[in-house]
């Protein structure tokens, strides 16, 4: 017998009208809880996927003065203003999954804001985006969020300090093997619950790894008497691999494994040992992760 602690990342609008509907319809039909990470405030990820997939046109628009041919405006349509906010645009179907029994908690307020810039952000920008969250998504649920993710596995030191003040009863910010504290100046803070399986977007395509063995892949990682925590996107397995991922839960079953939503994993009711965060490079992933310390 296998479990694995299964969250869902909701990152933007899309994500959350399409893939959230379908995810929970799936989960009914396999009856699996899981945990819900949602991003409730403006969605500017339109930005970080022009930036990433674009640059080449980006430049040559640029240089080609295009901004005098077509005017600035349709230029920077849905980059230079602020997106739309899902949790005012979409409040029906982020109670979807908490009205279906599964763990609801925070992932972002804007998450393309907290993703690119944490970095740079004072301690009191970070108080303010988490603040924002927390309080749109308590509203929409009528109950608070009990735990948190940090966009895009991006959280330091302040950003945890900062996260205290919320109560939330763990987190899931890194990348790491078992269930730790962080401590910070010394002091132990809320636990952590480490991400240990890779995502579809970092190995898809690498390694040999194909659309027709990325199921038994991610499956073979899954291991008795081991942490096993597993993280897909609204926007991918929610939508366009919506189908292999129902095979997946599939196999997962013929394998004896099952699904849990994060704060049921018996690792968190244990003893937690102290550990560390750090800022890591990941393989498949842009920039630093946050990751346990060895
Ligand atoms: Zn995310």
């Amino acid at each position: 017998m296998i479990t694995v602690g299964l969250r869902i990342d909701v990152d933007t609008m899309r994500g959350t009208r399409e893939g959230v509907p379908a995810l929970v319809k799936l989960f009914e039909k396999h009856a699996i809880k899981a945990t819900f990470f949602m991003s409730v405030g403006p969605d500017n990820m339109g930005r970080h996927l022009w930036r990433l997939l674009k640059p080449q046109f980006f430049i040559k628009m640029l240089r080609s003065n295009a901004a005098n041919l077509y005017g600035y405006d349709i230029l920077l349509r849905g980059t230079a203003w602020p997106g739309q906010v899902i949790g005012d645009a979409l409040p029906h179907i982020i109670r979807m999954p908490h009205e279906a029994g599964h763990e609801m908690g925070l992932h972002a307020w804007d998450h393309y804001t907290w993703q690119a810039k944490i970095d740079r952000m004072s301690n009191a920008q970070l108080e303010r985006h988490v603040r924002l969250g927390y309080d749109k998504l308590t509203n929409i649920l009528g109950t608070p969020p009990t735990c948190s993710a940090a966009a895009g596995w991006r959280c330091h030191d302040r950003a945890l300090q900062v996260k205290e003040a919320f109560r939330f009863r763990y987190n899931s910010d890194c990348r790491g093997t078992f269930v730790f504290a962080p401590l910070v100046n010394g002091a132990r803070v809320t636990p952590q619950i480490p991400v240990t399986l890779p995502t579809y977007d970092e190995i898809i395509g690498a390694n040999g790894i194909t659309h027709d063995n990325y199921n038994e892949t991610i499956l073979a990682l899954c291991k008795p008497d081991q942490l096993n925590v597993y993280t897909i996107h609204a926007e991918v397995e929610g939508i366009g691999q919506l189908a292999m991922f129902d095979r997946f839960l599939d196999q997962a079953k013929q394998r004896g494994i099952s699904f849990v939503p994060l704060g049921a994993l018996p690792q968190l009711r244990g003893v937690v040992p102290d550990g560390h965060m750090i800022g890591e490079v990941t393989e498949g992933r842009e920039g630093w992760v946050a990751a346990q310390a060895a």
